[in-house]
Formats: structure tokens, sequence, C-alpha cells
């Protein structure tokens, strides 16, 4: 395919790519660093930068220990253009831990090999970053004026919930632009027009714990859990998963409500004693017809239900919600980014929810426009030796070069 852009433009792209993974940018390390890199490259085309620094005790708040909480977050916002209208493009540049196995280079060192360029985070999504970039350093330089905002957010933590980032933003910082484009690694065939919600519970059941040689004298936490679970996987189950979408999800099976058991359990780990107290996990995912409130209220309906029944006692913690996230596919945003797709690249998109989280609730819950689009193929993100194809970098560039010219006309 020819190239629409100068070709320093592309060349530009894939040093910011190269250069970015080389900061091992997880759980708080080298952020600082890295937001740096991206605004030194960015003020070299005249684009205006600020970084802001999500304040410790916000951090400490929302971030368990395990999140590396004493580390500062940033979040780097590169601007160009005027006007009342914002679009914005939002990508997280903290990447997960590289994991054991690379084999064709190490997770930091970033490698070229034929068209594709190795190394953690080149998917997701130091590569939608490095497109945005590329893109808005281009429009600096021709400096044909704009009469709206094109933005650039560098949020850090989606890959730990983003309430530390794109929370951050939104929540704390009042961003609210009119369009928002994630450049998570969508696949340029593919755009994500919202994704499911969740909730993710942790049931205690308590009874009371006494030797294993003198039941008699204790209660068994155990055996009530085994009552509560079941009648959660008999009856609830059904009518949860009966629950379908009418839109188009990425896939099939995905267009249901479900609701997983057990992917955490605890128990006080001694065979010779009658369990007191033992707990097992809900992992509740909801279709974009569902509400996240009520959806919570129905699921402790349920438990509360069931444990009196059998005369148990419980506990109910909710350890995360997300609520889903949904933007119209005949929306003008939707519309509008459908047809550049086209223009540029000779195909339409598939409009579709994604099934895992992204950032996009934050924008949606306050009522902001928001999509996933992005370079790179979505089985890419968190595995070892994960790589981009260079092409698709390259053509989603062309994508938000266009998208920033037409936005809102
Ligand atoms: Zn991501």
């Amino acid at each position: 395919m020819i190239n629409l852009l100068p070709t320093w433009v592309y060349s530009l792209a894939e040093e910011v790519l190269e250069k970015s993974i080389e900061y091992p940018t997880v759980l708080g390390e080298a952020y600082r660093d890295l937001v740096e890199y991206y605004a030194q490259v960015l003020s070299n085309y005249g684009v205006h930068t600020t970084i802001h620094r999500v304040p410790d005790d916000y951090l400490k708040k929302r971030l368990d220990k395990s999140m590396n909480p004493d580390k500062p977050r940033y979040i780097l916002l590169a601007r160009i253009g005027s006007g009342d209208r914002v679009l914005q493009y939002n990508g997280h540049y903290d990447v997960v831990a590289p994991g054991k196995g690379w084999t064709v280079t190490d997770p930091f060192k970033p490698k070229k090999v034929d068209n594709r360029l190795y190394g953690r985070g080149s998917t997701d999504m130091k590569g939608g970053l490095a497109a945005f970039t590329a893109a808005i350093a281009y429009l600096a330089s021709t400096k044909e004026p704009l009469d709206h905002v094109v933005e650039v957010a560098y949020v850090p933590d989606e890959e730990i919930g983003g309430l530390t980032g794109t929370g951050y933003l939104v929540n704390e910082l009042g961003s609210r632009p009119d369009w928002v484009v994630i450049g998570e690694p969508s696949g340029l065939g593919t755009m994500w027009i919202g994704h499911k919600g969740g909730i993710w519970l942790e049931v205690f059941v308590k009874g009371k714990q006494a030797h294993g040689s003198t039941p008699w004298h204790g209660e068994n936490a155990f055996e009530k859990m085994v009552y509560i679970a079941k009648y959660l996987i008999e009856e609830v189950k059904p009518i949860i998963e009966s629950r379908t979408s009418s839109y188009e999800y990425d896939e099939e099976e995905s267009k249901k409500a479900t609701m997983v058991l057990g992917g955490k359990l605890t128990a006080p780990g001694s065979v010779n004693i009658v369990p007191g107290e033992v707990s097992f996990s809900i992992d509740r995912r909801l279709i974009i017809e569902e509400d996240l409130e009520k959806a919570e209220e129905e699921l402790k309906k349920y438990i509360l239900e069931v444990a009196s029944k059998y005369n148990a006692k419980v506990e109910i913690k909710v350890l995360s919600k997300l609520s889903p996230s949904f933007v119209e596919p005949d929306s003008d945003l939707v519309s509008t980014l459908s047809n550049i797709v086209y223009e540029v690249l000779g195909f339409r998109p598939r409009k579709v929810v994604c099934t895992g989280g992204l950032d996009l609730h934050f924008y949606t819950d306050v009522g902001v426009k928001a999509i996933s689009y992005g370079p790179g193929d979505p089985d890419q993100a968190h595995v070892v030796n994960e790589y981009i194809d260079l092409n698709d970098l390259y053509r989603s560039i062309d994508v938000y070069v266009e998208l920033s010219k037409k936005a809102f006309k």
C-alpha cells in the first residue's frame, strides 16, 4: 500500500515505538522517564505538552501494596489546534510484566525481524501511542489551522484498572472531550464501540472452627458454602446466562451475560479442623444492556436468600466493579471513523463490543463518546514474544491523521 504521508512520519513512529519499549513501565517503574521522553519528542515538533502528577494520597487510597502506590504516576497531555470541540486520543503507557520464555529478544530490548517489531508493549499499547505521537507531530508540522483541538492523553495504570490513569484524568482533572479514540489494539479491521461490564465479589461463609476429632463442637463453613455455590450454579447462573445482547461482540459467545464461581478460594488450610471460615469468588460479566448497580443488588439478593435458607452467615466483599461502556453504532463518532477507514484503507471495520474491560467506561460513565481503534493484533497483548506488524502501525497513522482533520465536519 502506498504511503499517504511523508516517510519521516512513519520513521518517527517506529523510532518512538522502539525507544518507548526500552522503558520497563510495569507498575510505576520508569513512568517519569518515559513521559519525559514523549514530551521531548513532541516539543521537537512544536506540540504543546503538560505533565500532571497524580497526587500521592490519591494513589494510596486507590492502589493496594502490590501495585506500588509509592511510585509516582503521571499523565501527559499533548495538544494542537484551537476551538470549542476536542478530539482526544488516549493511550496507556504501562505494560504488564514480561513473563518468562522470551526467545526472539529480551522483552525490553526491541528487535525488528522482517516487518515485525518485537518487545513488551509493542502491541499493548505503545504501538498505538507511537502512532498518535507521529500523527500529532505531523499535524503540528504542517501548520495547517485546525478549527478544533486534537489532544493525546498518555496515561498510566490501565493494566491495573485505570483509576489512577484515565480515571484521574476524567474524574479529577475534569477532562470532557467531545470524542475519544483509545488506541488499544483492536486491529484495524475492528472498532470497539464498547466493552462488557463486570463485578468481582468474594463471598465469605462463616461457621465455627473446631478440632477435626470433635466436629460436634464446630460448625462447618465449607459444607454451607457448597450448598450456597450449588444453588448459585443450578438456579441463578441459568437466569443470568439467558440474557443475550442484541449487539455484535468480538466473539459470538460473548453476547451472553456470564458468571464464574471459584476462581479464588480460601480455607484455613489444615486437614484436622472443622473449617470456621471459607470464601469463594464470583466473576460476573455484564452485557451492555445491563445496569451495574442493579446487577450488584440482584447478585447480593440471591446470595443472602440462599444463605438464610441454609442458616449460614455470609459476608460479601466487592473487590471491583466496572460499568459496561457503549456508543451507538450509528453515532457521529463511529460513522465518521468508519468512513475514514473506508477512504484510507478500503474496507469498513466491524463495529463490535469488546469482551474484556477497557478504559472506555471512564468516559461513557460521564456521557463522553468513546471508542477504541488501534494497530496490532489483540491476540498479541500480554503474550511472550509480543510483536506488532509495522505496516499496521503505519496505516493507523494514516487513519488518525485523516480523522484529526475531518473530525466534527
Ligand atoms: Zn492495553
